[in-house]
C-alpha cells in the first residue's frame, strides 16, 4: 500500500538569519516499507539551534542539509507497519526523520521508547539530546563538584533548564542568564537557581555577573558565546572550567564575530576550556537514563515544553528559537498517539 507524506525541504540556504522563505512544504508518495523497514507516523518533532548550521554548506561536524531534500531531526512516532521482527504496529519509537508526518525508516536506525517511563515529549527533552547534553557537560566535561559556583547561559532553554537543575542537584550554587522576566521567575522559583540575570535588561553583563557571583565562578556552561563568554572569563576563578556547549549568539552571523576581548584570562587564571559534541558521548546514555528517569519520577527535575501545533508550523517553531520564543524545550506536536 502506498501512503502520502508531507515534509519540509530546504529550499534555499539562508544568509544571516533564516526565514520562512528557506523552507518548502512538499507532498509526496511514500514507497511501501521493504525488508527491515518500518512505516512510522510522527507524533512529536524537535527543532534545535544546531539545525541552523546544517542549513549552511560550511563544513562542520555533521553534513549540511541538501537543497531540495527533506530536513532531518529527532522525532517520536508510532509504528504503523513493520517489516522487521523487532517492531510491531503501535510501538513508539524515536528516530531521526523529523520535519515530516510519515516516513519509511530503517529499523536498524531507530530506538523503542517506553511510554510508561516518561511522557512522550520527555524523550526529546530531559531524556533526549538536551538532557544528555546538560548532564554530560556538567558531570563528565566540567567534572562539577559540590560547593562550586556554576554560570549557565540560555538557562530557560532545553539544555540550559536541565543544566541549572542538574547543577543544583549536584550541590552547586547556580547563576543563570535568561532573556525575559517571565523566564527569570521560572528559573529561580521553580528550577532553583540561586540568582538569575536578565541579560536584556541587566546592562553590562560582566558587572551583573560580578554582582550575582561575588566570589567568582568555577564552571561556565556556555550556550551563547559572545558577551556571555566575555563576562564569564572576567568573573572566572583560578582553575575554572568552561564547557563550550553552544554559541547561539553567532549562529546567524554572516561572518565570525570578533572573539571576547579578555582571552588572556584563560592564561592568567589557568582556565580549562573544552568544547564537546554530544554525538561523541552517546555511550553515556544508559548511565544518564538511570539518573534522569529517577529525577523525573521523584520530581527533582521539572521540565517544561513550548508546543507549536502542526507540521506546517515547524519553521515558525524553529525560527522562534533565535528570538527566545521558547521556555523549556521547543517542540512541534504533529498528531495524537
Ligand atoms: P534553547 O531551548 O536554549 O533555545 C535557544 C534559546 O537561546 C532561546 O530560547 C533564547 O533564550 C536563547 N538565545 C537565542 N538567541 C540568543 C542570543 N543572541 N543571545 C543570548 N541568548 C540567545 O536551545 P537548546 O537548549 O536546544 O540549545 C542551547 C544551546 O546548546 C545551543 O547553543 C545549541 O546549539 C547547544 N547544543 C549543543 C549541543 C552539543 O552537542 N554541544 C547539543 C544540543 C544543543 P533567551 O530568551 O534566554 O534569550
Amino acid at each position: 500500500m502506498t501512503m502520502t507524506a508531507h515534509e519540509f525541504h530546504l529550499k534555499s540556504r539562508p544568509s544571516g538569519a533564516a526565514g520562512p522563505e528557506n523552507f518548502e512544504f512538499v507532498e509526496r508518495t511514500l514507497p511501501a516499507p521493504g525488508e527491515g523497514q518500518l512505516l512510522v507516523r510522527a507524533l512529536w518533532m524537535s527543532v534545535d539551534p544546531y539545525m541552523r548550521g546544517r542549513m549552511s554548506d560550511a563544513p562542520s561536524y555533521i553534513a549540511p542539509f541538501q537543497l531540495g531534500q527533506p530536513l532531518e531531526g529527532d522525532a517520536v512516532g508510532v509504528v504503523e507497519e513493520s517489516r522487521d521482527g523487532r517492531f510491531k504496529p503501535g510501538d513508539i519509537i524515536k528516530h531521526f526523520f523529523g520535519w515530516r508526518d510519515r516516513a519509511v525508516v530503517d529499523a536498524a536506525g531507530v530506538v523503542k521508547v517506553d511510554p510508561d517511563a516518561a511522557p512522550l515529549p520527555a524523550w526529546l527533552g530531559p531524556l533526549g539530546i538536551p538532557g544528555l547534553t546538560a548532564w554530560a557537560g556538567l558531570v563528565h566535561i566540567a567534572e562539577l563538584k559540590a560547593g562550586e559556583t556554576v554560570f549557565v547561559s540560555a538557562a530557560a532553554g532545553a539544555v540550559g533548564s536541565m543544566a541549572v537543575q542538574i547543577a543544583r542537584i549536584k550541590g552547586a550554587r547556580v547563576i543563570a542568564s535568561v532573556g525575559s522576566e517571565q523566564k527569570a521567575r521560572w528559573v529561580k522559583d521553580e528550577l532553583g537557581a540561586d540568582a538569575v540575570i536578565n541579560y536584556k535588561t541587566s546592562g553590562d553583563l560582566t558587572k551583573a555577573l560580578a554582582k550575582a557571583a561575588p566570589e567568582g565562578i568555577d564552571v561556565y556552561f556556555d550556550n551563547v558565546g559572545g558577551d556571555h563568554l566575555e563576562a564569564a572569563l572576567a568573573n572566572a576563578n583560578t582553575y575554572a572550567r568552561f564547557v563550550i556547549c553552544g554559541m547561539i549568539a553567532q549562529y546567524n552571523h554572516k561572518a565570525p564575530p570578533p572573539g571576547p576581548r579578555n582571552m588572556a584570562a584563560i592564561l592568567v587564571k589557568r582556565i580549562r576550556m573544552r568544547g564537546y559534541i554530544i554525538l561523541d558521548h552517546l555511550d553515556l546514555i544508559p548511565e544518564f537514563n538511570r539518573e534522569m528517569i529517577g529525577w523525573l519520577k521523584d520530581g527533582a527535575i521539572r521540565s517544561r515544553d513550548t508546543i507549536v501545533e502542526g507540521l506546517e508550523n515547524a519553521p515558525k517553531a524553529f525560527l522562534g528559537l533565535f528570538s527566545g520564543d521558547n521556555t523549556g524545550k521547543m517542540l512541534v506536536k504533529l498528531a495524537e498517539a
